[in-house]
């Protein structure tokens, strides 16, 4: 996912209340389509910077 898409995700996640995510399925971090090395949630759009900090049995897609 683009940068900037999971930032549009996470302003919509934060305006939908700022929920608990559970985090389930993450996929790659993309600047104009080169891997950032990071990874983002699908649901909300969090960034993590390392797959340490993945929640455990999450799907990297
Ligand atoms: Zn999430």
């Amino acid at each position: 996912m683009e940068a900037d898409e999971a930032g549009r995700r996470r302003e919509s996640w934060a305006a939908a209340g700022n929920k608990p995510c559970a985090h389930e399925s993450v996929t790659s971090e993309r600047f104009g389509g080169m891997s950032s090395g990071d990874y983002v949630c699908l649901r909300c759009g969090k960034e993590f910077t390392s797959r340490a900090e993945l929640p455990r049995g999450c799907s990297i897609l």
